[in-house]
């Protein structure tokens, strides 16, 4: 089932903290400071992620997906402007995961399909799917030419091949980079599935 926005019910990155998309949490964000509280409990934090409670909260930050807390105090008290980079911080790195988990599924597509790349299913797609190096593809004219890949920034992608669950995408079992990806393992279903993740 979706995981979708309490307030406004758009549905949920996989990577969002909490149960409220960035617009509603961006809104409640707002809120606080207009009400110039600069001192964040851990209710009112919880309210902004459209948490239930307090409890819900200090389980999250186990995993550490919160802002950090006010240091040495030994209590549950954030700064708001802490939260708020925070949360500036995670939008970006929302967008770059997106960003490049587009730029990887286009590369897949381009190299698995191109007679002149794709050669023998049995070979690794190498950093070609990194989009750095200069290739030869066949136009669809059937002439072999220099083609375009997406340039995608190698740290973020291996994030990205990292955070993708291996039960919804098996064909990345074992699988540590992505230039090690075999051609016979790309397919479109596994490249679809890639775009509509992030
Ligand atoms: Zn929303």
């Amino acid at each position: 089932m979706a995981h979708v926005c309490r307030q406004c019910g758009r549905e949920l990155h996989r990577y969002q903290t909490g149960n409220l998309c960035h617009a509603c949490q961006e809104k409640r964000l707002e809120k606080m400071i207009t009400d110039d509280e600069d001192l964040v409990d851990a209710e009112g934090y919880a309210a902004m992620l459209g948490l239930d409670s307090a409890e819900q909260l200090k389980r999250i930050a186990r995993d550490d997906k919160l802002a950090p807390r006010i240091p040495a105090i030994r209590k549950w008290r954030w700064r708001r402007k802490d939260i708020e980079a925070w949360f500036k911080q995670q939008q970006r790195a929302g967008d770059a995961f997106r960003k490049t988990a587009l730029g990887i599924a286009s590369n897949l597509r381009k190299c698995r399909n191109d007679p002149i790349i794709c050669r023998s299913l049995s070979d690794k797609i190498d950093n070609k799917v990194y989009g750095v190096e200069f290739v030869l593809g066949m136009t669809v004219m059937g002439q072999v030419e220099p083609i375009e890949l997406v340039e995608v920034d190698k740290t973020i992608a291996l994030k990205v091949l990292e955070w993708l669950p291996k039960e919804d995408f098996p064909e990345l079992i074992g699988i540590a980079d992505w230039a090690d990806m075999t051609y016979d393992k790309i397919n479109e279903d596994l490249i679809v599935r890639l775009e509509a993740y992030f």
